[in-house]
């Protein structure tokens, strides 16, 4: 089968490799669409894999080809990436996400930028009537995007900050808006990215580099500030400012992964003690018995709580690779959610 294997940081190759083969517990799933995840073009370019070669890609959905249950034959599914020990006290706990010898699909091992993979039967998040596989393929981006929610502690009638305008913010801002959250302020740092925030029905999105932000959320909220803001960029200025719109007794969310030293002035310090924020870490998603944020997305997918579709504005044949991920890393036009479709 043809597969995107990353042989060395930078050396991706469309190639043929061996079909992968179906073990005890595992299905095998067709792929039918898989993201490029914003990790993915530092895991290809800079950081590499955990070894060599490696098939990249974690967000994916496909039909299942091949099973021990008959009755999966056929079925359309997701796929939760991560592969916990079950030994740990995390996995003892269903805190899979906290797991401390995970495995993972794409990252740790073959991933789905392939024409097929055989995924562990426990970690299918099957589709129901009417999900596309594109819609599914962002299950993973969904799934994060409630984790981080759920921690922001906000609902009807608050004000949440996202800062970062990706395709996580944009999910967050969508899955905030079914919740009655009252103003959602999208903050980006770049025009076009804010355009695509409006058009997609929030009014509330702002260039962080124009924008007065602190005085936009005074304004919102006579003065108290933001209940909740969620830090997606990895970055120390957003951070800061997040703190800073952040009303007391309010929380924020860290949700981005840092891409450098994360510092605060002792002014930022302060505000964290003076107004008694909270502050959370959100990280990955949940996909056990009590909370599962996975089947809350693709169930938020059929009732079109969450319009997924408008998120993709790229979609290219696996062949296409080099030109889907220099149009990701050189940036060189607006785009939200890049596709592989099969
Ligand atoms: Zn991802
Ligand atoms: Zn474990």
């Amino acid at each position: 089968m043809k597969a995107l294997n990353l042989h060395g940081i930078g050396d991706l190759r469309y190639e043929d490799v061996p079909m992968p083969q179906r073990k005890a517990g595992e299905v095998l799933l067709k792929i039918r669409a898989v993201g490029i995840c914003g990790s993915d073009i530092p895991r290809v370019f800079e950081k590499g894999t955990y070894h060599f070669p490696t098939i990249v890609g974690h967000e994916f959905a496909g039909e299942i080809v091949e099973a021990e249950n008959s009755n999966l034959i056929g079925r359309r599914a997701a796929v939760f990436p991560l592969l916990p020990c079950g030994k740990c006290e995390a996995c003892r706990t269903e805190h899979y996400a906290q797991c401390s010898h995970y495995d993972y699909y794409g990252s740790r091992r073959d991933g789905a930028m392939a024409e097929y993979l055989a995924v562990k039967e426990k970690n299918l998040c099957l589709l129901p009537e009417g999900v596309s596989y594109e819609e599914a393929a962002m299950s993973e981006p969904a799934a994060v995007a409630i984790h981080a929610f759920r921690k922001s502690g906000v609902g009807a009638g608050d004000t949440l900050l996202i800062y970062g305008i990706g395709t996580i913010g944009l999910i967050l801002a969508q899955w905030a808006r079914t919740a009655g959250v009252k103003n959602i302020v999208l903050v980006g740092r770049t025009d076009d990215k804010v355009e695509f925030a409006k058009n997609l029905g929030f009014p509330l999105a702002v260039n962080a580099r124009k924008d007065d932000l602190r005085k936009l959320v005074e304004e919102l909220t006579s003065g108290q500030g933001a209940s909740a803001c969620i830090e997606g960029t990895g970055k120390s200025e957003p951070w800061k400012s997040c703190i800073s719109c952040a009303r007391p007794h309010g929380t924020v969310v860290s949700m981005g992964n840092p891409v450098g030293e994360m510092r605060l002035s002792q002014d930022d310090y302060w505000k964290i003690l003076r107004k008694e924020l909270h502050l959370a870490g959100t990280w990955n998603s949940s996909f056990d018995s009590r909370e599962n944020d996975w089947s809350e997305a693709v169930m938020a997918m059929q009732e079109k709580r969450l319009e997924l579709k408008s998120l993709i504005t790229h979609t290219f044949s696996l062949d296409e690779y080099e030109t889907a991920f220099s149009l990701m890393r050189e940036r060189r036009e607006m785009y939200c959610k890049v596709m592989f479709v099969m």
